[in-house]
């Protein structure tokens, strides 16, 4: 890889999403060599992913160069690389661009879509955990409305407007709400020669509530919010399959839908040589101690998604959401400085700071510890906190910038199908 060597220990972080890059700032200007690793050479932001997929945003507003964020930091080095192993014998790391020995190694790689072994679905299915996923899905979502113009089988332009989310996370639910505005607001202008009406959105839940993870109020008002903008709620429906026209769930409610959209879960990513089924926890997740150390190794550690700190209030570990990152991220940053000072290493401690989910224009729904609230002024909340933990000036500006303007005008203009993605389609006209 071409990496100098170092009087200082090298600590290599494999992964620049929020945990990586945390961290990286933590140890910026610290007498360590520090490596960062990542298979692609921007960070994403991936809670404004489905803005991406429904043309609220283009993707590089919420993508930022991983150089930029290391640029002025002395003793970094980023390299676009995958990671394919780990050699715990002998302190390397195996990728795609050759191998690095390391001092320290943190594994920050994040988490992947998580189709529960189901192929057909994995196959036929659109997932969005990544800025070319979401592109995929505006490309295919404005496709379907483009092939829907050209036949006069009504049955067949139905299927090709329906839309099944399935999983009514905040994923799911963020989604849906924006594909319902898009119905209300931008379909009937752009496709005046097609009664889009007749799109459905449908959201599917396994569960007997969407947005489990938040408070009951939430819940409730969310589903409120969504059965406004016309989405239509299906609880206690687990989808079976799909091959790409037919949806089937476990009670014998179907769909035709041209797009299925599984945000229904995520594992986190493989590591090989890390694999162990005894560190291995629910979701892939590698199982590590107070201080980020992956159970049986001294120097590696594991922080964000792919760490599962389970302890007694947190049997399942912290959730797989940006704030558990973060902090761990920071947190290990100040233990490593620790470490390499001879001092103890501190165990880390949750700070929950809530959390929240948008349901489309001035609607949103916030819970934090001590106070819950939804509509407008939540709508505000969530859009705050969006553009302050978006990382990059310009980024946050264009950003605001496009809410503002489409707000203003009831507007995404990012509905283009730079890349189009390549279905057939010839199965609905069966
Ligand atoms: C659509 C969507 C919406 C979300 N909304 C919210 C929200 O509203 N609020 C919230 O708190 N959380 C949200 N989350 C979850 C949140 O984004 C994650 O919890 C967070 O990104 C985890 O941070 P991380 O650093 O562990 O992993 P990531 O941010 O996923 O970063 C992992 C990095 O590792 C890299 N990588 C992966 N595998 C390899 C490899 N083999 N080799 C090299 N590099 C690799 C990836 O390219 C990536 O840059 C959302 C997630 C999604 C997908």
């Amino acid at each position: 890889m071409n990496i100098p060597k170092s009087s200082f220990p090298r600590v290599v972080i494999v992964g620049g999403g929020f945990a990586g890059v945390a961290l990286a700032k933590k140890l910026s200007g610290k007498e360590v060599q520090v490596v960062l690793l990542d298979k692609n050479n921007y960070h994403t932001f991936q809670p404004l992913l489905y803005q991406v997929s429904t043309g609220g945003l283009e993707p590089d507003s919420i993508a930022y160069p991983i150089r930029k964020i290391l640029q002025d930091y002395p003793n970094f080095f980023f390299r676009m690389a995958e990671i394919q192993q780990v050699q715990t014998s002998d302190q390397k790391i195996i990728t795609n661009i050759g191998s690095l020995s390391y001092d320290h190694l943190v594994i920050a790689a994040g988490s992947e879509t998580n189709f529960f072994g189901n192929t057909e679905i994995e196959k036929n299915g659109m997932a969005m955990k990544s800025i070319p996923q979401s592109l995929n899905l505006r490309s295919m979502i404005l496709e379907n409305f483009e092939q829907a113009l050209l036949t006069d089988n009504l049955h067949e332009r139905d299927a090709l407007m329906n839309f099944v989310i399935v999983g009514g996370g905040p994923t799911g639910v963020e989604l849906a709400g924006a594909l319902a505005e898009i119905k209300k607001g931008i379909l009937p202008k752009d496709y005046p020669d097609l009664d889009t009406r007749r799109a459905q959105i449908n959201l599917i839940q396994s569960g007997d509530r969407i947005l489990k993870e938040m408070s009951e109020n939430a819940s409730k008002k969310a589903e409120d919010f969504l059965e406004s903008l016309g989405v239509q709620i299906w609880k206690n429906t687990r989808v079976t399959s799909y091959d790409g026209k037919k949806v089937t769930t476990k009670t014998d409610l179907e769909f035709e839908a041209a797009t299925l959209v599984w945000a229904a879960g995520v594992k986190a990513v493989s590591i090989k040589g890390l694999d162990a089924q005894e560190i291995l926890k629910p979701g892939n997740r590698l199982q590590v101690n107070e201080y980020n150390q992956v159970q049986g190794y001294e120097n590696i550690y594991a922080i964000g998604d792919i760490a599962c700190m389970a302890k007694e209030d947190t049997p399942r570990g912290h959730p797989m959401m940006a704030q558990p990152a973060i902090q761990q991220g920071r947190h290990l940053g100040d233990n490593l400085v620790r470490l390499l000072e001879g001092k103890k290493m501190e165990p880390f401690i949750y700070k929950d700071k809530g959390s929240m989910a948008t349901v489309g224009r001035n609607k949103a729904v916030v819970d934090l510890k001590n106070y819950k609230f939804q509509g407008v002024f939540a709508w505000f909340v969530w859009m705050f906190v969006h553009l302050f933990f978006l990382i990059g000036f310009r980024n946050r500006m264009i950003v605001f910038v496009n809410w503002v303007y489409n707000y203003v005008r009831f507007d995404r203009e990012a509905r283009l199908i730079i890349r189009p993605y390549q279905r057939d389609y010839s199965r609905f006209k069966e």
